[in-house]
């Protein structure tokens, strides 16, 4: 998960010596802290907080340290989240050992609060390079919404979710209509404008957390609708038709209408015809074809599924 910049960096600490807990929060408390005493406790808010740095203890009971360490950098969601080990085994082998699952630093109590202070602030300066680098390679710079890589990956994980616990995907491919004669007659600045207020109002109408507007190269657009049946993402792709045609950006070359229209392709997963999001990607796009061959301006949803 990437996270824009946030002005305070939140931590998470794992320790179950009481004294060591409370002298790493005196020592931190300008961040937002998060504490957990065991592992499977560290695991759950590592997932649910998403801090931006995590200071974990070896000794731990039931699972220590390393196996907590190893856990987070295995899990998609919690891999890119640093760990440092604060703790009393103070020996290379141990040092060696914390490196090698994964962590960034590795740090020997007693506790100094300055040194800790010094380490957390270098690795945080670390992670808010990261996130931005991983912003901007996952953006497009027109739109500003994410672009095909980051659609890529994120397909894949809602993918594999809907497979997992047997959840509807539905897919709806979006192409701006007869948009070269737009550029054509406005010229390419008025269409990148145009580009970047159909986006606007794709985000605007696709409102959920979890659902995803991308732009996938040119006037090509990708909404990713996870846990929505066909007949729900119909209304969607309904109110996007309405929304494009509710910006009224005049066009007055179009043979369809006097303003900017859209056309869209709708796929919902089911299994006995899609084996990958490849496949249902590839639907939305026959179906897009069909709406661009049936006189443009509409939605045309994949009738396999009925
Ligand atoms: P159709 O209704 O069949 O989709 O026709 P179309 O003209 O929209 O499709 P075509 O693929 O022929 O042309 C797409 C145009 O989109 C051509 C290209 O110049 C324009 N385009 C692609 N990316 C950009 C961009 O970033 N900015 C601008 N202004 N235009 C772009
Ligand atoms: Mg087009
Ligand atoms: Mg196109």
């Amino acid at each position: 998960m990437i996270k824009s910049f946030k002005i305070q960096p939140s931590l998470l600490i794992v320790d179950d010596s009481i004294r060591d807990m409370e002298t790493l929060v005196s020592a931190l408390a300008e961040y937002r802290l998060f504490t957990a005493t065991n592992s499977l406790q560290a695991l759950t808010i590592a997932v649910n907080v998403q801090p931006d740095l995590i200071l974990l203890s070896i000794r731990l009971p039931e699972m220590d340290g390393y196996e907590t360490c190893r856990q987070l950098k295995q899990q998609i969601d919690t891999q890119h989240i640093p760990v440092i080990f604060v703790t009393e085994l103070n020996n290379e082998e141990h040092e060696t050992r914390g490196f090698s699952v994964g962590a960034v630093d590795y740090i020997t109590k007693p506790i100094n609060p300055n040194i800790v202070r010094a380490r957390v602030t270098a690795q945080l300066q670390l992670k808010a390079h990261c996130d931005r680098l991983a912003l901007t390679a996952d953006t497009d710079m027109l739109t500003g919404i994410p672009n095909r890589r980051h659609f890529e990956t994120v397909v894949q994980n809602e993918w594999n979710r809907a497979l997992r616990y047997d959840k509807p995907l539905s897919l709806i491919m979006v192409d701006v209509d007869h948009f070269k004669r737009y550029n054509d007659h406005y010229g390419h600045a008025a269409g990148d404008k145009c580009l970047k207020a159909i986006a606007n109002s794709f985000v605007s109408t696709i409102r959920r957390a979890s659902d995803m507007v991308a732009r996938l190269g040119g006037e090509e657009f990708v909404c990713l609708l996870p846990e929505v049946p066909q007949e729900q993402a119909i209304n969607l792709a309904e109110q996007i038709l309405l929304s494009i045609r509710d910006l009224g950006i005049a066009h007055a070359d179009s043979p369809v209408a006097d303003h900017v229209t859209v056309s869209l392709g709708l796929a919902t997963l089911n299994l006995n015809q899609h084996t990958t999001w490849q496949n249902l990607l590839q639907q939305a796009d026959v179906a897009l074809y069909q709406a661009k061959h049936e006189g443009r301006n509409r939605l045309i949803v994949d009738q396999q599924l009925s």
